[in-house]
């Protein structure tokens, strides 16, 4: 580890080099635009999964990613002022050194991990002045306009989310809070089957919800005398499948994790090469400890390595050696590709790994194209948390939009822009844009060939444009696509030297020969294919019935391929020119004879090139022209000879240091920039350890980071917002939160599936004080089973508590400890529609009738301590010849109620049992029923919902309930259980399933059991 290696220096032999002057760069070459392509092969996927597999090689093995943490739980003085402060910081280090091992009581996990972490004592270093000096110097670059480009980030303004002001909630009830203090969980004891009820009739109960069960029931999984709901054996149903489909993934999970590491698929911090191992060896002595750039000598046009600060001038050595290689050798840039073996046979063939030129196999150069490829493609198929807050996998796209569509497509990586610029002293920086760019493929006679996806709203142009956007801020986040980025600087860098005809040290090619040469040769490759699949279905009720379940798997014929080529060549006219130039007459802005900028490609020129590249789109209306100002940067000197405290330290250590303890000595809004990108769960690129390279802090980036982490942030305000709004339903939470949060099982009534459904009814927000939460918090909530409990890809935890008639919604930030976020109270259920009665409606003639119960949570919660008996309610939904729906139902007091066509019917049967289901008798009218309301005499009893019900239904259908219960008569075998719920076959990639089945009748012994078609059927 670096760290150990870091020696401590005097003050005295660091030369500071002089950084305020400000003069202008001068972008020697620039080019503009393209695709710098990352094909990727095709590969088939299969289906998928819930996404959650974890990429366990990001994880630390070692002790590495300790350093921060053992860092952190010895200097506990933060840093305050801007500078200045520095030298308390490392007295307090000194200090905590000589304390012989660290406390092991609290060593603040940087990021989730499931693996044991070592606990290595570590004796640390203190940051030596040096280094102090030298981050103090790159935090005070932190958003400084250094290169002279607009800081007006032309990106549209994101909208901050300002959320509206709260209508002031009702003070709770004393009785209300009592009962809740007072809830306990149910025990669990097994429930009561049967009642006997205040007529003396005796009345089944659904195991699953303890209410009555009506005519018609499935047997209970608890036994053969259980009988349940239709809607409760859905539920059932639903449960079992996502049993049977996490049971799947999981098992798939182990079997990709195998592949993974038999086949050495993951990206691992350690390997980005070191660049001070050949910056001796290319004759920059002794080596950098930190980043290593080239500078330009204009008069003798070669080139030499020196120690830099400035992470945007950085190269990677290594990166470069072998990138002027396969330039001299191939003029070209390293490809790679995945491939199928077996082009004939997708579904089953191994992917072979591509390089061009092929020896770039097991390279670093090689490696960091394979894995940044892999990564793309997992991602796009969903395997982990999105790096971005918000961002939505390929398979999460389809999923919304056009599940039932079928496509092949490619995800390639590209480079937008590509230029060299030059700073004062003369130093290059190489500066590169990319994003990914998606490209449908389509069947033709010669195989799989690529059509622009034009698309705007297809899945994979979808994830394209939001990883293009998002593409700064992954790369700081996500190692492997940094290093990819760190890459195709270094291939630009070595396109320019190429291109410019800069005098080379001879040696650096022999260099490059020599780490060719002492390549090990590729372990695996072929790999096997990387696959996905998600079981969807819905369980289908009509009329009281399980009609089917359709279940489909995400089709395996959605796949992605895709691959690396860093198509670099489209820009070779815009450098050619590069080194050639004169001193430029005006400074920043090179002009050529003709007076235009000199750098733009010129179509004809391109033209001309006998070696027109291979399968590179070279569509010159994408090159947009340099502007000028562009060339109108400034970038101070930023390269340091030996000796020079850009020689002497390592930035990264220090950055990380101070990201462990939260305090950067800059602005607050800069500080809290750089917490949000780097501390948050989705970042693995803190256990790069000393290796780790700080962002560029130039305003322009700076500017376009924050932007993206500013949307992350509302994002997350909205979804707090939304989130304690009661309208927020556990079946639909919406495009703001992650996909995963939308069940896949759901259950369809009668060919809708509700996605308003409310988790409780007449949710009243309630003003609750601190004495109260903390009450909730500490007694009452521990206790309590959380009926929702989801997890964001930054870490936040959502709960959704039911105690008594209470909601309680908590919020869990990591590291934090869970927060009420609101308190509802259910009221009882109210039929939300017109009171007015239509005329016209009450001269309709009703064709059926239908009883429902349902669950009162806020009685039952009132009569718990007396009555152990669940309250419920009984209403009746008449419908009528011209299909208007007329709800009445007795109300507690006696009253009764008659609602025409309520809107929120749907939502409230989805909640409640179907009970008994009638033809009306010929000539009832709804006038009939208001007209019998009004002579009805309802008895005082607690029974009176349910006599008022009886009595409506049997006057409609000359029906009654007596002997019907539990649905004696008619009562249907369990549908089938396991393996036959179309799941495990699409274990197999075959084509979209969908598998049915239907409710088939018992041929039971029992009597009982014996199935007989209803009548009314
Ligand atoms: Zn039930």
């Amino acid at each position: 580890m670096c760290s150990r290696q870091l020696q401590i220096r005097s003050l005295a032999d660091s030369a500071l080099p002089v950084h305020c002057l400000s003069k202008t760069v001068r972008p020697i070459a620039t080019w503009e635009s393209r695709r710098l392509a990352l094909s990727t092969a095709p590969h088939r996927s299969q289906a998928t999964a819930a996404g959650n597999f974890v990429l366990r090689r990001h994880l630390p093995h070692g002790p590495l990613p300790s350093l921060g943490r053992d860092m952190a739980s010895t200097c506990e003085v933060p840093t305050k002022a801007r500078g200045g402060k520095f030298s308390q910081w490392v007295s307090k280090q000194v200090v905590d050194e000589q304390v012989p091992s660290i406390s092991p009581s609290t060593p603040p996990a940087l990021y989730p991990s499931d693996e044991p972490m070592q606990k290595e004592p570590l004796a640390l270093k203190p940051m030596a002045e040096d280094e102090e000096e030298a981050f103090r110097q790159y935090m005070d670059k932190i958003g400084e306009n250094r290169d002279g480009t607009s800081a007006g980030f032309n990106r549209k303004a994101f909208p901050w989310f300002t959320p509206k002001e709260p209508a002031k909630a009702p003070t709770v009830s004393a009785e209300v809070l009592e009962a809740a203090m007072e809830f306990k969980p149910k025990p669990r004891t097994s429930p009561k089957l049967w009642e006997v009820d205040s007529e003396g009739e005796e009345v089944p109960l659904c195991p699953r919800c303890s209410l009555p069960v009506g005519e018609f029931a499935y047997q209970g999984r608890e036994g053969k005398q259980t009988c349940v709901h239709t809607e409760c054996m859905a539920q059932v149903m639903s449960q079992e499948a996502q049993r049977e489909e996490d049971a799947r993934v999981k098992r798939e999970n182990v079997k990709k994790e195998k592949n993974r590491r038999e086949y050495d698929i993951g990206w691992r911090m350690d390997s980005v090469p070191k660049s001070a191992q050949w910056a001796e060896r290319m004759g920059c002595k002794p080596a950098p400890q930190g980043l290593c750039c080239l500078v330009l000598d204009e008069a003798s046009r070669t080139v030499k390595v020196a120690a830099t600060a400035e992470p945007s001038a950085a190269v990677n050595l290594e990166y470069l050696l072998l990138a002027l290689k396969v330039r001299k050798t191939a003029s070209r840039e390293p490809l790679f590709s995945l491939d199928p073996v077996d082009p004939q046979n997708l579904e089953k063939t191994p992917q072979k790994k591509v390089y061009e030129p092929s020896w770039l196999a097991g390279t670093s150069v090689g490696d960091v194209m394979f894995q940044a490829d892999y990564f793309l493609k997992e991602l796009a198929l969903g395997e982990y948390d999105m790096p971005v807050v918000g961002m939505l996998s390929v398979f999460d796209w389809s999923e919304m939009k056009d599940k039932d569509k079928s496509w092949a497509g490619r995800e390639w990586y590209v480079v937008k822009k590509a230029e060299i610029r030059m700073a004062e002293d003369n130093t290059l920086i190489p500066h590169v844009k990319m994003g990914v760019e998606a490209r449908e493929q389509v069947v033709t006679k010669k195989g799989l060939e690529d059509a622009p996806v034009t698309l705007p709203h297809h899945p994979l142009k979808k994830f394209a444009d939001a990883f293009t956007r998002n593409f700064d801020l992954i790369a700081e986040r996500k190692s492997v696509v940094f290093h990819l980025r760190e890459l195709a600087k270094a291939s630009a860098m070595a396109k320019y030297l190429i291109d410019s005809k800069a005098r080379l040290d001879p040696t650096w090619y022999v260099l490059a020969d020599e780490i060719v040469k002492s390549t090990e040769p590729e372990a695996y490759p072929q790999i096997p294919q990387l696959w996905n699949m998600r079981g969807n279905s819905r369980i289908k009720l009509k009329e009281g019935r399980l009609v089917d379940m359709v279940t489909g798997g995400q089709s395996n014929l959605q796949a992605i391929y895709g691959g690396v080529e860093f198509g670099l060549d489209r820009f070779e006219l815009a450098q050619r020119h590069a080194l050639q130039g004169q001193k430029p007459s005006v400074p920043g802005v090179q002009l050529a004879q003709s007076g235009r900028p000199m750098f733009m490609p010129q179509r004809f020129q391109l033209g001309q090139r006998p070696e027109m590249p291979q399968g590179v789109d070279l569509n010159l209306d994408k090159f947009s022209l340099s502007t000028e100002e562009r060339f109108a940067g400034r970038l101070p000197p930023c390269s340091g000879g030996v000796g020079s405290l850009e020689a002497k330290t390592v930035l990264g250590r220090a950055f990380l240091q101070a990201l462990q303890q939260k305090s950067f000595a800059v602005k607050p809004e800069d500080q809290s920039l750089l917490l949000n990108i780097f501390k948050v769960p989705q970042c693995d690129r803190v256990e790069e350890g000393d290796a780790f390279i700080p962002p560029d802090p130039n305003l322009e980036y700076l500017t376009k980071v924050r932007s993206l982490v500013g949307e992350e942030k509302t994002l997350r305000e909205r979804r707090k917002q939304r989130f304690s709004d009661k309208s927020f339903a556990v079946a639909n939470p919406g495009l703001d939160f992650p996909r995963s949060w939308t069940p896949r099982f759901q259950v369809e009534l009668e060919g809708r599936v509700s996605q308003t459904a409310p988790t409780k009814f007449g949710l009243k927000k309630l003003e609750v004080d601190e004495a109260f939460k903390r009450g909730l918090l500490e007694n009452v909530l521990p206790a309590a089973a959380p009926e929702f409990n989801q997890v964001t890809e930054d870490g936040i935890v959502f709960r959704i508590y039911k105690i008594g008639s209470l909601e309680v919604r908590t919020m869990q930030e990591a590291d934090e400890p869970e927060a009420i976020a609101v308190v509802f109270s259910s009221g009882t259920a109210s039929w939300e529609g017109k009171a007015v009665d239509s005329e016209d409606v009450l001269r309709d003639r009703l064709v059926k009738c239908k009883v429902y119960v349902e669950a009162m949570e806020q009685e039952s919660q009132l009569h718990l301590a007396k009555d152990a008996r669940t309250g419920c309610n009984f209403y009746i939904v008449l419908e009528t010849e011209k299909k208007n729906r007329i709800v009445t139902e007795a109300l507690g007091a006696g009253a009764l109620s008659w609602v025409q066509n309520p809107h929120n019917l749907e939502d409230r049967n989805s909640l409640a049992k179907l009970l008994f289901t009638a033809d009306c008798k010929d000539e009832v009218y709804a006038r009939d029923v208001k007209q019998f309301q009004r002579t009805l005499v309802l008895p005082p009893s607690a029974g009176l919902r349910k006599h008022y019900a009886k009595a409506v239904y049997k006057f409609v259908s000359g029906r009654s309930f007596r002997g019907k219960w539990g649905g004696k008569l008619r009562r249907f075998a369990p549908p089938p259980q396991g393996g036959n719920l179309g799941l495990a076959a699409l274990g197999r990639s075959s084509d979209f399933l969908n598998v049915m089945w239907l409710a088939r009748k018992s041929s039971n012994k029992a009597d009982l059991l014996k199935p007989k078609t209803p009548a009314y059927y």
